[in-house]
């Protein structure tokens, strides 16, 4: 059963969300607006490719909003780099771009989704990646008796332009994402803000970019199939600056809020 804060929180933003303008602009012209910080989108999840941005784009949202990014690749990965039982039995697999086991992704979420943090909203960043993965997020969300349900992202992005993406992606130990093409550092293979040395992720290299993108056609394509079916669902063109994406993913949002009520 959902606790009683999180059920208020979910009402509050329903309120808030009946409360506030409703937007019958364009996406178009509102994709330079700044985010309606009263507005709280509830559960999102962001689904796409490898390399289509969905961190990045869950990152923003996260500062727009003030709801957390729950990302399943963040989590193994963090689990992997400590060495816990769950980190060494994901290891080959995350390393090999296939996808860890229902199961144990959905116990991890489950986990998470426990967390007070969660109660106004999430966004979920690449969960979930199979059909079954989906229909228990369905059926958590349903038994957590969540007033607002879930809202699906789909980003888009052409293969060649992820090829480039994910192959040139080099990434800071604090973070920072530099790409070879389109963000090189002043200095290959340093990071320019505090000169520490970039890493590549052991599945960014072309070999494992081609398995994860077979992994996404058969698995993932028909979990976003799923939420296309339910209608509380966009596809946004992700092939443009962060910026506009976000924005344009923001316009989304409040769209799809405001045609449930
Ligand atoms: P990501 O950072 O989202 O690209 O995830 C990196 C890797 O973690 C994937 O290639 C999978 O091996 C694993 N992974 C992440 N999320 C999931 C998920 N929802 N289901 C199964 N495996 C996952």
């Amino acid at each position: 059963m959902a606790s009683l804060p999180r059920v208020a929180a979910f009402v509050a933003a329903r309120a808030g969300r009946e409360l506030s303008t409703l937007t019958t602009s364009t996406a178009s012209e509102s994709e330079t607006a700044p985010a309606d910080k009263n507005f709280l989108p509830g559960p999102v999840l962001l689904l796409g490719a490898p390399g289509v941005g969905k961190g990045t784009q869950a990152k923003a949202l996260m500062a727009d909003y003030g709801i957390p990014q729950i990302s399943t690749g963040d989590i193994l990965r963090a689990n992997i780099s400590s060495g816990t039982p769950l980190g060494k039995m994901a290891k080959v697999l995350v390393d090999q771009g296939t996808l860890v086991s229902d199961d144990l992704v959905n116990q991890m979420v489950a986990e998470r989704l426990k967390q007070p943090d969660t109660t106004r909203g999430f966004i979920l960043d690449g969960f979930p990646r199979t059909l079954n993965q989906a229909t228990w997020l369905d059926a958590e969300l349903v038994a957590a008796a969540s007033a607002l349900p879930v809202i699906a992202i789909s980003i888009v992005v052409d293969y060649g332009q992820l090829l480039r993406r994910i192959t040139g992606r080099w990434i800071s130990p604090a973070g920072r994402i530099y790409n070879t093409y389109t963000n090189p550092p002043a200095i290959p293979g340093i990071c320019d803000i505090d000169g520490s040395q970039l890493i590549q992720r052991p599945d960014d290299s072309e070999v494992v970019f081609t398995e994860r993108m077979k992994t996404f056609e058969t698995q993932t394509a028909p979990v976003v199939e799923h939420y296309r079916n339910q209608h509380r669902f966009d596809e946004i063109n992700g092939d443009r600056t962060v910026e506009e994406v976000t924005a344009a993913i923001e316009v989304a949002l409040k769209r799809l809020r405001a045609s449930e009520s």
